[in-house]
């Protein structure tokens, strides 16, 4: 079976994390952390990375930092993981959602301005499959109404818009080590931090609302509760996990990069043939292969090709149930405008095998299975 999935093995893990083990100094912020820390902010250019133990609680500290209070209005696309909704809802927050391009599958930049409203607060893109949203445009309709942008990059580790990395860009990003991503920690992620102000407003909240990591630098004599907060930071024993790939990230990439192109290239012919779709990357945007997905025709079509991969060994899957249609999103939030894409585009695309490790011999497998389907 070529599984939807592995988590990364970069080589150097079980070392790193023996060595966590052996100094003693297994809690938050320890060597490894700090390595981490340096090595996103080293490479994103960003003026200050966290890690955390999830993108989702990344995307809880933006919202904590954005001072979202009830009744507060965000500005986010429906095709996206829960997480980057609940954050929000969490403190009181209403959501709203706009529809997606029918080309990345990103928030629809267009679409932004009518959406916005007294209440609107942040503006929170999703960056999908590792390909930027159209962020100069994001951040300039931010910048003229006041509002704040946080950039829900899970997916966007190593991939860049216009040269500057994803989740640099606006005032807050997040990121996922999840082990579904494509560098891992287990559970884990980051929140980066554009303004050297609010990096220790992130330190603060990140430790229990406590000034203790200005304690542990000798800035004051003893640390107390300063603020709200919470328990943000993982065990430097994830961290060590993850430096190991982080040291490896350019083998790492170019790896799934090699992937992507091969899906692509034995893909294209059934392209070109307008029998299925393949993903857009704009001129602007540099990915980092997270994803291989085709649209197929409609959703009767996906699922006889899932069966017939599977049938064929190859376990394929897709995603999102859009969050406008689901219970809770009900609830919390509104759609703005025409669900142009987004219902559609939700039942018709389907996600082929991609993780580090993935041989050609296997990507040949698959698109030979996908051919056959349709020819
Ligand atoms: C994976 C993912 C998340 C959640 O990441 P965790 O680290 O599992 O919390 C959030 N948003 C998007 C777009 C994701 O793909």
């Amino acid at each position: 079976m070529i599984n939807f999935n592995k988590p990364p093995f970069a080589g150097r893990e079980k070392e790193y994390m023996v060595q966590a083990i052996d100094s003693n100094k297994i809690c938050g912020d320890g060597p490894f952390t700090k390595k981490c820390n340096g090595w996103i902010e080293k490479n994103t250019g960003t003026t200050k990375a966290l890690l955390t133990t999830s993108c989702t609680q990344a995307l809880e500290m933006a919202a904590l930092l954005s001072d979202i209070k009830p009744g507060d209005e965000v500005i986010l696309p429906s095709f996206t993981f829960v997480s980057t909704a609940n954050a929000f809802v969490l403190r009181g927050a209403k959501l709203v959602f706009v529809d997606i391009r029918p080309d990345t599958k990103n928030i629809d930049e267009a679409l932004i301005e009518e959406a916005i409203t007294d209440k609107t607060k942040v503006i929170a893109p999703v960056h999908y499959a590792g390909v930027g949203c159209e962020m100069d445009t994001i951040m300039d309709i931010a910048g003229r109404h006041n509002l704040i942008v946080v950039e829900d990059a899970a997916q966007g580790v190593m991939a860049s818009y216009k040269g500057r990395a994803l989740g640099s860009i606006g005032d807050f990003g997040c990121f996922s080590f999840h082990e579904t991503k494509n560098y891992s920690m287990g559970e884990g992620g980051a929140i980066l931090i554009k303004d050297a102000d609010k990096a220790e407003e992130a330190e603060i909240i990140r430790e229990k609302g406590t000034d203790r990591s200005r304690f542990l630098r000798g800035q004051v004599d003893k640390y107390s509760w300063v603020s709200l907060g919470s328990s943000y930071l993982p065990s430097d024993m994830n961290a060590a996990y993850l430096l190991a790939q982080l040291e490896e990230a350019d083998t790492i990439n170019e790896a799934r990069l090699a992937s992507w192109h091969g899906y692509y290239e034995a893909l294209e012919p059934l392209q070109e043939k307008g029998i299925i779709e393949l993903p857009v990357i704009p001129e602007e945007c540099k990915h980092n292969a997270h994803m291989f997905y085709i649209m197929t025709n409609d959703i009767e079509e996906r699922g006889r090709l899932i069966k017939h991969l599977r049938d064929n060994d190859v376990q394929a899957v897709f995603h999102y149930v859009p969050l406008h249609s689901a219970k809770a999103g009900k609830e919390y939030g509104r759609f703005h405008g025409e669900d142009k894409y987004t219902t559609d585009i939700s039942s018709r695309l389907l996600r082929l095998p991609m993780y580090y490790g993935l041989s050609s011999e296997d990507v040949e497998k698959v698109t030979d299975a996908v051919r056959a389907f349709y020819l």
